[in-house]
């Protein structure tokens, strides 16, 4: 079977992973400050905060800012994203997504009134957003910008890696570009965000026993961090090979009837964390007979994400985003990961065709 994904775990991660053990020192050590240092480099900030999760980036991101009201977020993410909202105390709003997949600026311009404390763009499937225009609107009206860039390591708008832009909030979940098991980061240039979030990463406390903040126990561990440092100098050959497969499928598909392949930006690299097409109603069969065809010949294929947020029972929104909507019911994402040769993609493509 051809996976949706695979972590890459070589050598050097086992070797820096029993270091570790060796050393009896298990958490708050020197490899997670190192692994924060070499993060703050990759994506071109002065801080970086590691975390336990992708989710966890999000949660403590949301609060250092004291978000109290409406937050604009699309409804076509990972649920993490609007969870991590509500949790720092916020209220969602979802504004529906253009062609490439995410956030319309037009659709935020028209959600944006006086409750409106910031916007929450997703780089969805490594895809960088428009930077430019939501910085325009983030200056006009004043607005906190957190960015879930938890599929997007490395993904870069004008010159500028995503994650930079605001606050940034990275994942390192197996199925993601870089993986430490579990864990995130926190990326920012503003010192007083970076204190705030170290305080809620580490229970509210300053000094030993000195708790300035109602915090949470949402710290890394050294044996993540040794793993993650370990991938981070990998990160450039893995995007590499994932954008190699992805335009070699985009190549071949791009003039089969039915098929809706990839848009990339043209101002933006994109590191296909995900490879999503679309299958339109011109295609000879439907969708769901598609997925069934590739997993007879071995190849696993995936919806993300099959229900809009706004349409979950659990977020009850009245709101309407006809494209998540539709949309929802046509992408597919087939594998792309590094382990991918050339002949799988062959394999997939002969199915398709
Ligand atoms: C993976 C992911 C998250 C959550 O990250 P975890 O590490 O799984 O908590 C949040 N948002 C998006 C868009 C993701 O893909």
């Amino acid at each position: 079977m051809i996976p949706i994904a695979k972590p890459i775990i070589g050598e050097e991660e086992i070797e820096a992973v029993k270091e570790v053990l060796k050393s009896g020192i298990l958490t708050q050590g020197k490899k997670v400050k190192e692994f924060e240092e070499r993060f703050s480099e990759y994506v071109g900030v002065k801080y970086s905060i590691a975390v336990s999760s992708g989710t966890t980036a999000l949660i403590t991101s949301l609060l250092s800012h004291n978000i109290r009201k409406e937050v604009i977020t699309t409804p076509f993410t990972f649920i993490s994203t609007a969870n991590s909202i509500i949790f720092a105390g916020g209220k969602t709003v979802f504004a529906d997504i253009n062609e490439e997949f995410n956030i319309d600026i037009e659709r935020i311009n028209e959600k944006i009134t006086k409750k409106t404390e910031a916007i929450l763009p997703v780089h969805l499937f490594g895809n960088p957003c428009n930077m430019k225009e939501i910085m325009d609107l983030v200056e006009d009206h004043s607005l906190i910008l957190v960015e879930d860039a938890c599929q997007a390591h490395g993904a870069v708008f004008e010159n500028k890696k995503v994650g930079s832009f605001g606050a940034g909030c990275f994942s390192f979940y197996p199925t993601k570009n870089i993986t430490t098991g579990e864990g995130g980061m926190i990326t920012t240039d503003d010192e007083k965000i970076t204190e705030k979030c170290r305080l809620i990463r580490n229970i509210g406390m300053k000094s030993q026993y000195e708790y300035v903040y109602l915090g949470y126990n949402f710290r890394m561990n050294e044996i993540s961090a040794a793993i993650g440092i370990e991938q981070l100098k990998k990160i450039g050959s893995f995007i590499e090979k994932r954008r190699k497969n992805s335009l070699y499928l985009t190549k071949k598909l791009k003039n089969v009837r039915g098929i809706v392949t990839p848009r990339e930006n043209k101002k933006a690299f994109h590191v296909y964390h995900q490879y999503t097409i679309r299958i339109t109603d011109e295609y000879p069969i439907s969708r769901d007979q598609l997925q069934q065809k590739l997993k007879e010949k071995g190849i696993a294929s995936k919806i993300y994400y099959p229900i809009p947020l706004n349409k979950l029972r659990l977020y009850n929104s009245n709101e309407k985003c006809p494209n998540a909507e539709r949309f929802s019911k046509e992408v597919l994402s087939l594998p792309i990961h590094p382990s991918v040769d050339e002949k799988d993609l062959d394999l997939i493509l002969k199915v398709i065709k």
